[in-house]
């Protein structure tokens, strides 16, 4: 399905802006103009439900995520930038992997399987793209990921 990408991803933030119940600050930086992408919305929406989630739940109170897009040869670059606990340099990589979790007992306490993220590759993989993390431990962690973008709708000439 051919979505526009700017619509998709506010409309994800705005849900979770109108609903988090923590004391957390959203920024966004998104461009102004429309860029198409060839994307399972369903599929999507479960990635950035898993990205987004996990950014609030490490996020202390009063902290900031901040959601950036910007445009590189053909592709759309996303970043959810938050200021939680962040992951030890040497385990960043791993938590794409199925299960895992960096710290068993935080985790216990915070819930969830460690899946999210490897179903989140394998989706974002299957669409074209890339996801990756960038983490300071005890400042904050950044998921990145792109998609590759249509130069426009594929709909019809006017
Ligand atoms: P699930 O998503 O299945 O409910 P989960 O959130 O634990 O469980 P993932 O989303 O795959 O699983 O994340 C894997 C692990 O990576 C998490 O348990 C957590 O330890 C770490 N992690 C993920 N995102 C962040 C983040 N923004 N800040 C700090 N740690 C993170
Ligand atoms: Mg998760």
């Amino acid at each position: 399905e051919m979505i526009e990408f700017n619509v998709f991803f506010n409309r994800i933030i705005d849900r979770f802006e109108m609903s988090k119940s923590q004391n957390v600050y959203f920024e966004r930086e998104l461009p102004k103009e429309q860029y198409f992408v060839e994307i399972d919305p369903d599929k999507l929406t479960q990635v950035i439900d898993n990205i987004i989630s996990n950014a609030l739940k490490y996020s202390p109170e009063g902290g900031k995520i901040q959601f950036a897009m910007t445009v590189e040869d053909g592709f759309i670059l996303i970043r959810i930038i938050d200021q939680g606990m962040g992951i030890p340099k040497e385990n960043v990589d791993k938590i794409f992997d199925r299960f895992y979790r960096v710290d068993r007992a935080r985790s216990r306490a915070m819930g969830g399987t460690g899946l999210g993220l490897a179903i989140s590759k394998e989706m974002i993989n299957a669409h074209g793209g890339h996801i990756w993390a960038e983490s300071q431990y005890g400042k904050g962690t950044t998921i990145f990921f792109t998609l590759p973008f249509e130069e426009d709708d594929g709909g019809e000439w006017e």
